[in-house]
This record gives C-alpha cells, sequence and structure tokens, in this order.
C-alpha cells in the first residue's frame, strides 16, 4: 500500500487511505474501497479518493476517470465476496474491539443476505447540510434488495421524507 501525497491526519478517511484502518477491497490510481463497518445492507461500500478532497466536484481530471473504474469494479467486488463470512469476521477485528456491533448483527438476521443485489443506491452527502460528517468525500455504494424496505418508491428521494412523494399522471 502507498501513502497518500495529500492526506490530513485528523481525518478518519485519509487514515484509510493510508491503509491505517479498514482493509481496502479495491484500489486504483486516485480511489481505493471498504466494506462499511455499519452496513446499512449487505455489501454496502465507500469509495474513497485518496486525496484529501471534500467534495465530488472538486476532483480533478484524472480522479474524474478513476471515479467510474472504481464503481464499476467495487461493484464486481460485492457481488463476487461471499458477505455472510465478511460480517461473521467483521467484528472480530483488532481496530473495531469495544465499538458497538448492532448493525453488523441487524445484517447477519437479513433474509436476503447471501443474494445478489436488485438494485443500487448511488449516494454521496456531498457537505455538512446534506449530512455530511468527515469533510473527506465518500461515495456509498448501497446494494439494495427486493423487500428491504416496504415501498421503495422514490428512493434517495425520501431524505427529505415530507417532500418525497410524487405523482406522474
Ligand atoms: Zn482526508
Amino acid at each position: 500500500m502507498t501513502k497518500t501525497a495529500f492526506s490530513d491526519q485528523n481525518c478518519y478517511f485519509c487514515t484509510v487511505a493510508n491503509g491505517e484502518a479498514d482493509p481496502w477491497i479495491f484500489e486504483n490510481r486516485s480511489f481505493i474501497s471498504i466494506f462499511d463497518t455499519n452496513p446499512v445492507n449487505p455489501g454496502h461500500a465507500l469509495v474513497i479518493p485518496k486525496r484529501h478532497v471534500a467534495s465530488l466536484f472538486d476532483l480533478n481530471d484524472h480522479e474524474h476517470e478513476d471515479y467510474f473504474d472504481a464503481l464499476y469494479a467495487v461493484k464486481r467486488v460485492i457481488e463476487s465476496t461471499d458477505l455472510k463470512a465478511l460480517y461473521e469476521e467483521m467484528p472480530g477485528r483488532e481496530y473495531l474491539k469495544g465499538r458497538p456491533t448492532d448493525h453488523i448483527e441487524a445484517v447477519l438476521k437479513l433474509p436476503f443476505l447471501g443474494n445478489k443485489p436488485d438494485a443500487y443506491t448511488i449516494g454521496n452527502n456531498d457537505g455538512r447540510a446534506a449530512g455530511r460528517s468527515i469533510d473527506h468525500l465518500h461515495v456509498i455504494l448501497l446494494p439494495r434488495y427486493q423487500g428491504d424496505v416496504e415501498n421503495p418508491k422514490g428512493g434517495i428521494r425520501n431524505v427529505i421524507s415530507e417532500r418525497a412523494h410524487y405523482q406522474r399522471l
């Protein structure tokens, strides 16, 4: 693993991008990827630039190219990983000792764990007002499964739930 040239020592995702935290599941020239240790659904992955850059809109030209390469490749990694084995192994990781593992236990109980994803939600809270808590870009690649929520219609529109509903005539 190579140390990144532009990192902030107080930033968790710089630590990850330096190979000092979560194990990488993918690396290209500009991005690395990890499985989120607070998974919302089986296979929940993060695609993170090596450079400490806050916004998707601040990526440079070669990062733009590498962004889609990373998304496509991480999708393939998600679909070829034994996710049951992943979540059985994850709570035993040294750096997670003493941290809550309820998200991991919850996905281990999901009836669709082990199924191929039926769809994806691809998301990025690009700024604090959008819910960002670490100012280093991390694109969420979230596998979706038939029946994972009661009514998926609207998808990411539901982040502002009172304005999520719409009707197309
Ligand atoms: Zn950073």
